[in-house]
């Protein structure tokens, strides 16, 4: 049976890849920072169906000597690096965590896997976000990288130094450039899940308005399901490498907004405020990728649309906040 550690399980995309491992019939580990609030742990794992079949390990990203025990009592064959302090817009506020975690925790997780675990196959989770102020129309694994926020120069830093611990001490080390991918389990932070959640709300009667930021921003949005068959695919390869993971569709945060109201039976114009306080010091306007090599030398390609995936967030956000109006007295519900 492989075994697999997975730093991040506990956020989106840790969860999909966690249930993909599983159903893989991998043993499936996961690192676990403590935390003074109960029930982190269990949130989105048990929105999946896997509670209690992942076997979490404490450590923290920035402690270098609590991952060295991490990957000795996991002795994995497959490290894949999703743990991050992963939001754009609070990187201008915590710069210094963000480089700490996003960008010295994959080195920490690099350095301790030459040391303890140098056969073990490699995954960073790197992003669009490194291309930033695009230089390029389309964006594919040749496009130079502009980073526009501390999250992004983080997250260049440590694909670098997973192209450097490949090239120098021939670990198999893959990073994959992921665009944009969103899920009912996306944080609430972001922009996708602000309004699909935003939506439910307003279709219950719970709010009137849904403040937001920059509506001119397009991303090119895929489903976070599908992205971790890709990065599982990655480790499968013989060799090592890069890929750009995207669907190649743009669609603005406007339209986004259309899709989602709509989806409810709602006008987004009577809705949607532009609140300053959602701007960034600096944006990145666009991103558009291509992610041919990944079609190409994976055989991956994505499967959920962004009209479907629309639907099944905003149908997964009406559903949780109708149990949590039914449940007033447990708090605030089966989040996230
Ligand atoms: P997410 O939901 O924000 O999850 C981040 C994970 O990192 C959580 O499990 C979090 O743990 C963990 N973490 C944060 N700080 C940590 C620390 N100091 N030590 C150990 N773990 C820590 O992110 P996601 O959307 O699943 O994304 C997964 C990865 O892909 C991230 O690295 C992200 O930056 C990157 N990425 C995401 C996208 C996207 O569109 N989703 C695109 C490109 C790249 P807690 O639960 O305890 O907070
Ligand atoms: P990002 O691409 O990792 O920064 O993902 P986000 O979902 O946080 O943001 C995507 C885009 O939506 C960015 O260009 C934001 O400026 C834009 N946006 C507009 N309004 C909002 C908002 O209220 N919240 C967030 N998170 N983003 C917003």
């Amino acid at each position: 049976m492989p075994h697999a550690l997975i730093t991040g399980v506990t956020g989106q995309d840790g969860a999909y890849l966690a249930r993909l491992l599983l159903g893989k019939g991998y043993r499936v580990f996961g690192l676990l920072r403590r935390s003074a609030s109960a029930d982190v742990v269990g949130e989105r794992l048990r929105w999946l169906g896997i509670e209690g079949r992942v076997e979490m390990l404490d450590a923290d990203l920035s402690d270098l000597a609590s991952i060295l025990r991490a990957i000795e009592a996991a002795q994995p064959d497959e490290i894949y690096n999703l743990g991050a302090q992963s939001f754009v817009k609070t990187s201008w506020t915590q710069p210094i965590l963000t480089g700490q975690v996003t960008g010295l925790g994959a080195v920490n997780m690099l350095e301790a896997t030459r040391l303890v675990a140098p056969r073990a196959r490699f995954y960073q989770a790197s992003s669009s976000e490194m291309y930033g102020l695009i230089q390029r129309p389309v964006q594919d694994e040749a496009t130079p990288f502009y980073p526009r926020s501390p999250y992004a120069a983080a997250k260049l830093y440590a694909h670098w130094m997973t192209v450097n611990y490949r090239e120098s001490f021939g670990l198999h080390a893959s990073s994959g450039i992921l665009f944009n991918h969103e899920s009912p389990l996306r944080g609430i932070e972001f922009v996708t899940r602000k309004i699909t959640d935003g939506v439910a709300r307003i279709r219950l009667g719970l709010a009137e308005a849904l403040p937001l930021g920059n509506l001119d921003a397009t991303r090119d949005w895929g489903h976070a399901a599908d992205y971790v068959e890709a990065m599982w695919l990655m480790l499968q390869q013989e060799q090592p490498g890069d890929y750009v993971v995207a669907t190649g569709r743009t669609t603005s945060v406007r339209e986004f907004c259309r899709l989602a109201f709509a989806h409810a039976g709602l006008d987004w114009e009577r809705h949607v405020r532009v609140d300053p306080a959602f701007l960034r010091p600096a944006e990145v306007d666009v991103l558009r990728g291509d992610a041919t090599r990944a079609r190409r030398v994976l055989g991956w390609a994505p499967r959920t649309s962004l009209e479907e995936m629309v639907a099944e967030m905003v149908e997964a956000d009406l559903r949780r906040h109708r149990e949590r109006a039914d449940r007033p007295s447990r708090g605030p519900g089966p989040p996230p």
